[in-house]
């Protein structure tokens, strides 16, 4: 009996996970794309039901075909990402398995190749690309008497949105977007605070999201001197920011010192009961299912040239952020460095063939 061997197995289909696919189809490699959730959309599907792209539709969209313009505004609607994905994996016929979550990939030296499982299917390919993102590895700080705190915790990862905090005291905790665009929200119907390390940075009005990932290239590409000045966290002021700055509202204050059972306390000593903390602190990337091919390095990351391991050639990574490639946790740039890098990805594998 024959073994099948796939060209490529994808881990993911979320928009990495997408744009790579619809480069191997045009290059008529043999690959499944295996993502472990029940529908499309990746970690959209998972975000806040108000959450507005902070791109619009023109420069978000995935390879070969546009996402249509938002009809609420300039910004899309969550919502409306998730229908343009899951168009998108129809128009392209996009070989997606779910729900299949990979738990372990492995080094096949019988087929010079690599093997894939969820615990109880295997498949076998001659590379593999990783493309699982970071929403399942959300990033909570450890602070002083958190173990005491009783009230609610909850990351932006599952936050649901404003009906579960109103008549509450409420702390948004993140100096980032996330952090900006929940606390704008909230402090429209409850009495909520929002809570920063260091001072946040607001774009210009008239500056989108695309300058996110302009400042990603250009860092990494070394053409810092065109690119526009800021970091790459910094605020863009989508509508219901705006809005809250406009009525004087968007103000940040600094870090508590530690919590206690019932709240936490201030920098000044004093101590205030709180109901509710939302972290807004960001992700990792989630990398276990890798972990056998000893390829983590210390902080977490895979050191990867053109998105593919350094460590282990039939392994690729997508997605995640700069380090695995400039802008690639961005709708833009997931397609940009899928373009880039699957480009190489095809060249290796008829080199090794
Ligand atoms: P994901 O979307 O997370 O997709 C990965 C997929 O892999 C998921 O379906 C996941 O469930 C699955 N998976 C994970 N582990 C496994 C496994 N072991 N086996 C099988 N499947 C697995 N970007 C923009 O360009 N514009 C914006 O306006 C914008 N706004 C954002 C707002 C928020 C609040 C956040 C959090 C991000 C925003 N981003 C924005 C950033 C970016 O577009 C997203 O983070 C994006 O979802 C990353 O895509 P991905 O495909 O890498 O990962």
């Amino acid at each position: 009996m024959s073994t099948k061997i796939f060209d490529v197995i994808v881990i993911g289909g979320g928009q990495a996970g997408l744009a790579v696919g619809y480069y191997l189809r045009r290059a008529k490699l043999d690959f499944i794309i295996l993502d472990n959730q029940s529908q499309s959309g990746g970690a959209w599907q998972h975000t806040w039901p108000s959450l507005r792209l902070f791109s619009p539709a023109g420069i978000s969209s995935l390879p070969g075909r546009l996402m249509p313009a938002s009809k609420k505004g300039q910004y899309p609607h969550r919502d409306e990402v998730l229908r343009y994905f899951a168009d998108y994996e129809q128009h392209y016929q996009l070989p997606i398995y779910r729900p299949y979550r990979v738990t372990k990939v492995q080094r096949d030296n019988e087929h010079n190749g690599l093997r894939v499982t969820d615990g109880t299917l295997t498949w076998l390919a001659r590379s593999v690309v990783s493309a699982t993102g970071t929403w399942s590895h959300s990033v909570i700080p450890t602070l002083e008497g958190q173990e005491l705190y009783r009230g609610e915790q909850c990351h932006s990862a599952h936050y649901a949105g404003i009906e579960a905090y109103k008549g509450k005291r409420v702390l948004v905790v993140g100096g980032g977007n996330s952090g900006a665009q929940i606390y704008a929200e909230l402090v429209e119907v409850t009495n909520a605070s929002w809570v920063t390390r260091e001072p946040p940075l607001f774009l210009a009005d008239d500056v989108d999201g695309h300058v996110l990932f302009e400042r990603a290239t250009a860092r990494i590409t070394g053409n810092s001197e065109d690119a526009p000045s800021g970091g790459i966290g910094d605020i863009v002021m989508v509508p219901p920011v705006r809005v809250a700055r406009d009525k004087g509202l968007l103000k940040s204050i600094p870090m508590f010192e530690r919590f206690t059972k019932h709240g936490v306390v201030w920098r000044d000593g004093s101590e205030e009961q709180i109901d509710a903390v939302i972290w807004c602190t960001g992700f990792r990337p989630e990398l276990s299912h890798l972990a056998e091919l000893n390829v983590l390095e210390a902080d977490g990351k895979v050191r990867v040239k053109q998105g593919q391991s350094v460590k282990e050639p039939r392994l690729w990574l997508f997605g995640y952020g700069d380090w695995a490639s400039p802008g690639s946790a961005t709708l833009i740039g997931s397609g940009r460095s899928a373009r880039e890098n699957v480009a190489v990805l095809i060249d290796y594998l008829a080199r090794v063939s």
